[in-house]
């Protein structure tokens, strides 16, 4: 095997990644990503944008505020005040490496409105294109530093660890062959887990492998519970949804049935701007009672194209003129709150090992995500985990010793499509926006054997990610933000953040 020595070795070409890379500067950086930078990235897709308190009426502790309220009680204040404070600073370091934010008039910030946000503070590029801009800026700043070396079409198989502490990443190059990455700091950027499920906005990509690693590595997770769905997914036969921006709610679109009835009447006093579990709930109801799901943006008329460009081709491309007609939506897995638990630095529990972007836990999301906070947490972190880094950067020491002896000897497998779309099924049926302790017994049986069995190191992965979350869902007996129990219909009075490792994960039968 290929054996390379990095200062530190990030996995993940999505936003998270790649600005941790730019921030480790000057250290050697080996940027390890499943395909070219960006590509296949929840990033890339971003489209409502990035939040930020910088408007003249807002302050970080109101952003703080209405990110603890929408966490349904299991937000860390102290975490999201330290976000919302550090939220304009990350926004002019990442401008200054290049990114395009829309502005008005005056060269001032132009702000947009989410729902439960109090205050217009989301800054956006290229209207609806928000994503598409950090990314490019991002992959630019890769290629022109020469202390980065990506490994694009590389997946990463492992972490080994020597004394309980990261020394080295095993990963399968583009080739095919295996290279084992030595270093005293790796960086866990690996995305979310939406790819798990038959509807979703995410990338295929993202089916949670870095969570299954970190596991693997004895890293402790957080509130793998918690997984949000976007009430409005354009309900077309796509794979994955195009995602109908929340923008669109901010500016006056309204969510009804066939025969236009506002949906959300009677059930939150916000109507569609209510917090996304709660819409997406209703959505999802809606259409078990046998009816489909529309959102009616035509008052925005021929505004539409301009202010929300990539939404209006995604229709277009599916044959809906959304100037004319209302978009058909359904609720879609869209973002994991929880994930491989770090502290303030973005430390996990196993030394040397870090996590960054959305398959870190951080406690800013508790039981439902802010909108637009989780681009602000892939800004935010990368300089905070760069300085600990940095800090606690070890001489050169050669090529350590390791136990990596019985890693990644197995062939390459390509995943069975028969096996993909069990998990996918599985997960929306029984771990999806309603869930009951039936169901969750059964998925969660089904995907530990499935992980024991697979001759596939990603269908592994993925099952054993599957598999975490359904036991953590299992466990939480309440109801709480994104996570419906319909055995357990009411909140608990003292509810706790979830903990696991993969030690607690019981063995199948
Ligand atoms: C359609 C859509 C719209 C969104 N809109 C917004 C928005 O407006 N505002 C907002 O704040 N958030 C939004 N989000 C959420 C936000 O985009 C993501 O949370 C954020 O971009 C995650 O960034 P990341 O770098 O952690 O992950 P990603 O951008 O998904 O990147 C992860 C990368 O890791 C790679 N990877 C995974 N496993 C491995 C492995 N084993 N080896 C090598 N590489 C691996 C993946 O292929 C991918 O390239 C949206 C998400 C989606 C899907």
């Amino acid at each position: 095997m290929k054996n390379e020595r990095f200062g530190a070795v990030v996995v993940g070409g999505g936003l998270a990644g790649m600005l941790t890379a730019l921030e480790l500067r000057p250290l050697s950086v080996a940027l390890v990503s499943y395909r070219a930078l960006g590509e296949l990235t929840s990033s890339a897709w971003a489209q409502g944008g990035i939040a930020a308190a910088v408007g003249d009426d807002d302050s970080p502790s109101l952003h703080a505020a209405d990110t603890v309220r929408a966490g349904a009680g299991l937000v860390e204040r102290h975490v999201a005040a330290r976000l919302a404070a550090d939220a304009p600073e990350a926004i002019e370091r990442i401008a200054s490496l290049g990114v395009q934010f829309d502005r008005d008039a005056a060269s001032e910030y132009s702000l947009g409105r989410e729902a439960a946000h109090s205050r217009r503070r989301i800054l956006r590029a290229g209207g609806d294109a928000t994503g598409a801009e950090l990314v490019r800026a991002m992959a630019e700043g890769v290629r022109h530093a020469p202390t980065i070396v990506p490994f694009e079409g590389a997946r990463a198989l492992d972490i080994v660890t020597s004394d309980g502490r990261v020394c080295a990443v095993v990963v399968r190059n583009a080739e095919g062959a295996l290279e084992r990455l030595t270093t005293d700091a790796v960086i866990l950027a690996t995305g979310g887990i939406g790819g798990l499920y038959s509807h979703t906005t995410n990338p295929r990509a993202s089916v949670g492998a870095g969570i299954a690693i970190a596991a693997r590595a004895g890293a402790r997770l957080e509130d793998l519970e918690f997984v949000q769905f976007h009430p409005t997914a354009l309900d077309v036969p796509s794979d994955p949804l195009p995602l109908v921006t929340e923008a669109l709610r901010g500016e006056g679109a309204k969510l009804v049935d066939a025969a236009g009835r506002r949906i959300m009447e009677g059930i939150d006093p916000a109507l569609e701007l209510a917090s996304r579990d709660v819409v997406a709930r209703r959505a999802f109801a809606v259409r078990v009672a046998g009816e489909r799901v529309f959102l009616d943006a035509r008052a925005l008329g021929e505004s539409l194209p301009k202010r929300f460009p990539t939404v209006f081709a995604a229709c277009m491309a599916h044959g809906i003129d959304p100037r004319l007609e209302p978009i058909p939506v359904v609720a879609a897995a869209h973002y994991h709150m929880g994930g491989v638990a770090i502290d303030l630095e973005g430390r996990t529990s196993v030394p040397g090992l870090y996590a960054c972007g959305e398959v870190a836990a951080t406690g800013v999301h508790g039981a439902n995500r802010l909108a637009s906070n989780s681009l602000l947490e892939s800004v935010v972190y990368p300089e905070r985990i760069a300085r600990d880094v940095k800090t606690h950067a070890r001489a050169e020491r050669g090529i350590a010793g390791t136990d990596d002896k019985a890693i990644a000897t197995r062939p390459y497998v390509a995943g069975r499509d028969d096996e993909w779309r069990a998990v996918r099924r599985e997960m929306y049926a029984n771990v999806g926006v309603e869930r009951d302790e039936a169901g969750l017994g059964h998925a969660l049986a089904a995907f530990r054997a499935l992980a024991e069995t697979t001759p596939s190191d990603e269908v592994r992965d993925a099952a054993t990610t599957a598999a975490l979350i359904a036991q953590s869902a299992l466990r939480r007996r309440e109801t709480r933000g994104s996570h419906v129990r319909l055995d357990y219909p009411g909140s608990a009075l003292h509810s706790e953040h979830s903990f696991a490792t993969l030690a607690d994960l019981v063995p199948s039968a």
